[in-house]
């Protein structure tokens, strides 16, 4: 029990981690090794009603904020973290750049299906050519009487062969730089829109990652999410609360590796004893605990300022640099726990340790969390 969570918070957790137990768990190694995308647990997670929160009600959604999703992505990424990306990808990217941008027949029209798991959304940002300078981007879209046309590649788009909703980030004219940047959001069967799988990860193997080929594709002007223009500030703002998702991912990752740490070091006997009695081991599981704790401190604090509707751009960087890099050294020990049997599948560990990496890449890497950092302590003190 935290301290900080509420009454209605821990009963939200108690029947998340009951269901990441019965229904999400028990899938996880098909999800890895077969690159399974989630359906049936996304689906599960839509029929708690779960695939809504942190989204308005008048916007469609089913309320609550991020403090709350904080709770239900690190239970599900304690047990998979394919599908907590894959969840997080749809809620807290997708979704949400829609609810907070769209205008009334654009919540209609898309929300409430996302809320219900009918519909699932993907963020198309990054392209081969750009990934963290993401004003370079360069599929174009040119206005021909009530559509854009577009024309470009994105690639490593999360969710992509499951999903029908794609917010996509378009130039109107590189030169313009950040003010050519609009957000369009294009439907799955639209002509001149294919989907090209890129298989092959290292780890969240099941959260479908492909390559997204615009070809003289129409899309209607009335799809664009808030004033031509407006695309790159919607994108950093999406990012600035979604990064609070990933770390809270970051805190089932790493409580996953702990758990199952400190389990198998109470079992696993050496040298006349359990292994957790040997002092370098108990060492190594009080760091991991202390770490996941710290991370998740840090994450309720940028998940409360998101709720608040107060500035949370720095804080939710330092949540996601802390608590991915933390992840990253408690999968380390957890792994180094578990001896050879950490080294081999269908070892939970050694799934763990996959899955965290990419949480130091995606939605910008470490390096540029901690230029969010320090441009803001630069700034204030220049001021
Ligand atoms: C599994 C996976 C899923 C993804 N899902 C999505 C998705 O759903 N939607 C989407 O739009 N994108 C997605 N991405 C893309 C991801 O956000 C980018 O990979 C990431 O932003 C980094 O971009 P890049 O790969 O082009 O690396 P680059 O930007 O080329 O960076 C390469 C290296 O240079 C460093 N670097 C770059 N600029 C600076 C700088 N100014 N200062 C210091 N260091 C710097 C980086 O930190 C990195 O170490 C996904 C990526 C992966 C791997």
């Amino acid at each position: 029990m935290q301290p900080f969570y509420t009454e209605q918070q821990e009963l939200l957790r108690n029947t998340v981690a009951g269901f990441a137990a019965n229904e999400v768990a028990p899938l996880a190694i098909e999800v890895d090794t077969e690159e399974k995308f989630p359906k049936r647990q996304m689906e599960g997670l839509g029929g708690l009603g779960l695939l809504g929160l942190s989204i308005a009600e008048e916007a469609g959604g089913a309320g609550g904020g991020y403090k709350d999703l904080m709770v239900v992505l690190e239970e599900i990424a304690a047990v998979c973290g394919s599908t907590s990306t894959v969840l997080a990808t749809h809620i807290s990217l997708s979704a949400q750049t829609i609810a907070k941008s769209g205008n009334e027949d654009q919540l209609r029209r898309w929300i409430p299906d996302m809320a219900a798991g009918k519909r699932i959304g993907a963020f198309a940002l990054t392209e081969p050519g750009t990934g963290s300078d993401a004003l370079m981007l360069s599929t174009t879209a040119v206005q021909d009487g009530d559509d854009y046309v577009l024309n470009g590649t994105k690639h490593f788009i999360t969710n992509a062969e499951a999903a029908e909703i794609f917010v996509v980030f378009v130039t109107h004219d590189k030169a313009l730089r950040y003010k050519g940047i609009s957000a369009l959001v294009v439907e799955r069967d639209t002509p001149g829109f294919s989907i090209v799988p890129q298989h092959g990860k290292m780890g969240m193997r099941g959260s479908s990652t492909a390559e997204l080929i615009f070809d003289e594709c129409r899309v209607p002007v009335a799809n664009r999410l808030g004033e031509e223009g407006q695309g790159y500030s919607i994108a950093l703002k999406t990012l600035d609360s979604s990064r609070v998702s990933i770390a809270a991912q970051c805190i089932g990752l790493a409580r996953g590796a702990l758990d199952a740490a400190t389990t198998y070091a109470t079992q696993r006997v050496a040298f006349g004893g359990p292994i957790a009695e040997k002092q370098a081991v108990a060492f190594m599981l009080a760091d991991m605990a202390t770490e996941v704790d710290a991370a998740r401190l840090m994450t309720y604090r940028a998940a409360a300022l998101v709720d608040a509707g107060l500035p949370h751009g720095v804080e939710s960087a330092m949540a996601k640099l802390y608590a991915s890099e933390s992840a990253g050294r408690v999968a380390h020990k957890a792994l180094q726990v578990h001896g050879g049997t950490g080294y081999f599948q269908p070892s939970i560990v050694e799934r763990i340790y996959r899955d965290q990496r990419v949480t130091e890449i995606y939605e910008g890497t470490s390096e540029i969390q901690r230029l969010v950092i320090s441009r803001a302590l630069i700034d204030g003190a220049n001021t």
